[in-house]
């Protein structure tokens, strides 16, 4: 009897794992720690501000008879972690739809010189009120077929961060034209630069170079994933490479042979 129970235990164990490798759960077991990851990394930025706001709130009890002109410092920081905690869970929901399909991509004709001058219109501004230059070449005079909300909101993501990770002085550069069979946006500045080491992980989610800069101009880690699910929502490819002698240029570009294109 033991011979035989031995004999099918042994049977149902090669069956067994030759299932599990044919199943082939490596990508499987990978992505579940991937969201695991995701979810204790949501948590640990959301208490950030929320302890923040937490103390804030408790040190006003401590003084009830105040008035609201005494306790401005207070408000003034926790209301700066709620816009901080708002702008952190809108990204977060938008991951976590684009993780499940559930953020719906909608495309229409766009003209597309028009569309990216008033997309880097306010930027010659926001660049000088922090001592810096925004130059743009748009060489692209065609009709395409895009999401405008999220091509828009592409745009400002390279845009914002160039100029979060230039000092005054600095120069950040859009442009954009047709290569080939594809059209392609180039997010330029001349400023802090990415190590090489760092390069293949800025699209990670969470990932910072430098955690305390980011933070301070208001970065959550979660800006070029969010860029990056939009490029590959429009079948588009982004490459990094430095700006001699220093910054960093962005390459994003688009096949024209879009189906409706
Ligand atoms: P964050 O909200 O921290 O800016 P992102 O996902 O947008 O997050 O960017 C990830 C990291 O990549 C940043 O924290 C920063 O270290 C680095 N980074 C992004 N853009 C630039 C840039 N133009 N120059 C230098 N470093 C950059």
């Amino acid at each position: 009897v033991l011979t035989w129970s031995m004999l099918i235990f042994w049977v149902i164990s090669i069956l067994l794992s030759y299932v599990l490798a044919r199943l082939n759960m490596r990508p499987i077991l990978r992505s579940w720690q991937l969201q695991r990851e995701f979810v204790a990394n949501a948590a640990h930025e959301l208490r950030t501000p929320l302890t923040v706001i937490q103390n804030k709130l408790e040190l006003m009890l401590t003084h009830p008879n105040d008035k609201i002109m005494d306790q401005t410092e207070q408000i003034t920081l926790s209301l700066s972690e709620v816009r901080r905690l708002n702008s952190l869970t809108s990204d977060l929901l938008l991951l976590a739809r684009s993780d499940s399909n559930m953020t719906q991509i909608r495309t229409e004709t766009v003209p597309m010189k028009a569309f990216l001058t008033e997309v880097s219109q306010p930027y010659s501004e926001i660049a000088a009120s922090q001592d810096k230059q925004f130059t743009e070449q748009i060489d692209l005079d065609r009709r395409l077929t895009i999401d405008k909300q999220r091509i828009h909101q592409l745009i400002v993501i390279f845009l914002d961060n160039a100029l979060k990770y230039t000092d005054p002085g600095d120069t950040v550069t859009l442009m954009a034209r047709v290569v080939g069979t594809r059209w392609e946006l180039q997010i330029k500045d001349t400023g802090i630069g990415i190590a090489d080491a760092d390069k293949p992980h800025v699209f990670d989610r969470f990932y910072r170079v430098d955690k305390s800069r980011s933070r301070a101009t208001g970065g959550n880690g979660l800006g070029l994933s969010i860029a990056k699910w939009i490029a590959d929502s429009h079948r588009g490819r982004i490459s990094i490479t430095d700006n001699v002698p220093h910054g960093t240029i962005f390459t994003i570009s688009f096949p024209l042979t879009h189906p409706k294109n």
